[in-house]
């Protein structure tokens, strides 16, 4: 199939529609799953991969979304997935990960949770001492040696803003990031020593995974650069078979503050530190570029990873939520939803997403709103202020878009139980994750119920 390069900062509009009759059927709040956004998404980062001239691998970062559908369409895509504790890894075997193209990553993994990634054939990357020991021993006694990776740190930050006090701090929290070993430094290089003394492991990926939502081309590949001069060393002594560069990849539609003294300054000053236009990260074009890094640095042959998450499944979901309360104050005018942090946790001073009234003709006079979720607490925000109609009211229902990243898995159920999730396929339409009841939430304590090790068999 052929796809036009536009299609990737283009995706197709929503069907507003349909929108609305699945929150009619199926209540709200909902979240959507747009099965073929979904797989739209899937076939441009499989092209992108593609279109290099070496082996590649595409690890879906299970974490971003654990919706069992969701997961099983990935894997039939033919990815396999980063998983970052051993009942993520469950989940991924469960949904048809195939082992062999699974990575077992995280800054904790337990003893058991390492046995069983051996027993599997999951390989791990290493980002901590204890873990050489741990996996040393294990593959002692199993009488094998097994390939593993480290992850390694950049050290530099990967995003900017036009405020100086931020870029200072993102410097700062990029030298203290506690994922991954700093490239470059003396303590890096005395972990590869103690892999290299270990007669049962065999050091043949490095693993770098640097932060989310990034944007800025140049800065991502800059970081990616370190990485990549570090890979060249150990390919030189080791024979890489793989450089994973994690995920990260940013995506449109997300307005993230920028959180630097002077930015605060500004803020309570009335000015907006949320930068309106962010570049538009081009993964294609990015991939393309650490190949070459790659080509560079003699590594040839090696495979190039990644493992998306936000990319992959940001906007293939959405959800419609309900005005549950229409409050004119004094200073403020307020929409209260009936889902918030709950349903998208990311709320709150976090993260902004494009909020869109649906079901019927609006006004075209808009007003300032403040929108807020159901929840008893002050960050249960949506937006502190955006533009929406004037006449907006009660049992209008509005979308919040590109819900599809780190919503479900870190949804939660305080003060309301959470709603279902529809995927919505052409026609077809199915609930894939039922609406929660009161029952499930209690669940957990029911006298007598077997309480599960939560590790993997
Ligand atoms: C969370 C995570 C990812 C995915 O990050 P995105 O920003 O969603 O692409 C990839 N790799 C690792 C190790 C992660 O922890």
């Amino acid at each position: 199939m052929n796809r036009a390069p536009s299609d990737v900062s283009a995706p197709p509009a929503w069907d507003y529609d349909r929108l609305v009759a699945v929150a009619r059927r199926h209540g709200t709040p909902v979240h959507v799953l747009d099965v073929r956004r979904l797989d739209r998404a899937a076939e441009h980062l499989l092209d992108a991969l593609g279109a290099l001239a070496r082996p590649v691998r595409a690890y879906y970062s299970v974490k971003t979304n654990y919706l069992p559908y969701l997961c099983r369409r990935l894997a039939g895509h033919g990815m396999g997935a980063d998983v970052v504790s051993g009942y993520e890894l469950e989940a991924a075997l469960a949904a048809g990960f195939p082992p062999s193209e699974t990575v077992f990553n995280g800054p904790v993994k337990t003893e058991d949770e390492l046995a069983a990634a051996l027993r599997h054939g999951v390989r791990v990357n290493i980002d901590a001492e204890h873990e050489i020991d741990m996996l040393e021993r294990l593959a002692a006694q199993a009488g094998r040696t097994v390939e593993v990776g480290l992850r390694i740190s950049p050290g530099t930050p990967v995003s900017t803003s036009s405020d100086p006090s931020y870029r200072a701090q993102a410097e700062r929290a990029a030298r203290r990031n506690r994922f991954g070993w700093p490239a470059g430094s003396p303590q890096l290089a005395r972990l590869v020593e103690r892999i290299a003394e270990c007669p049962h492991l065999s050091l043949t990926a490095v693993h770098a995974h640097l932060s989310s939502q990034i944007v800025h081309h140049d800065l991502m590949l800059g970081a990616l650069e370190r990485v990549l001069d570090e890979a060249q060393d150990l390919h030189r002594r080791f024979g890489l078979r793989e450089v994973n560069i994690g995920g990260g990849f940013g995506v449109p539609g997300i307005r993230r503050p920028r959180s630097g003294p002077l930015s605060a300054l500004w803020s309570l000053q009335g000015g907006d530190p949320v930068p309106d236009e962010e570049p538009v990260l081009d993964l294609a074009s990015l991939l393309s570029d650490v190949d070459k890094q790659m080509q560079d640095r003699g590594l040839d042959g090696v495979a190039l990873a990644c493992e998306p998450g936000r990319w992959l499944v940001s906007d293939a979901m959405a959800m419609v939520t309900r005005v549950m309360s229409r409050k004119e104050l004094p200073e403020a005018n307020w929409l209260i939803l009936d889902g918030g942090n709950n349903m998208a946790p990311w709320a709150g001073t976090g993260e902004v997403h494009r909020l869109v009234p649906l079901g019927r003709a609006f006004s075209p006079v808009s007003r300032n709103w403040s929108v807020a979720g159901p929840l008893c607490y002050e960050n249960d925000i949506h937006a502190a202020a955006v533009d929406l109609p004037d006449d907006i009211g009660v049992g209008d229902l509005l979308c919040l878009h590109d819900t599809g990243a780190y919503s479900l898995g870190r949804s939660n159920n305080f003060i309301r139980t959470r709603g279902p999730v529809v995927a919505v396929d052409g026609d077809r339409e199915e609930v894939v994750w039922r609406a929660e009841t009161t029952a499930d939430v209690f669940h957990l304590a029911d006298p007598g119920r077997q309480v599960s090790t939560g590790a993997p068999s």
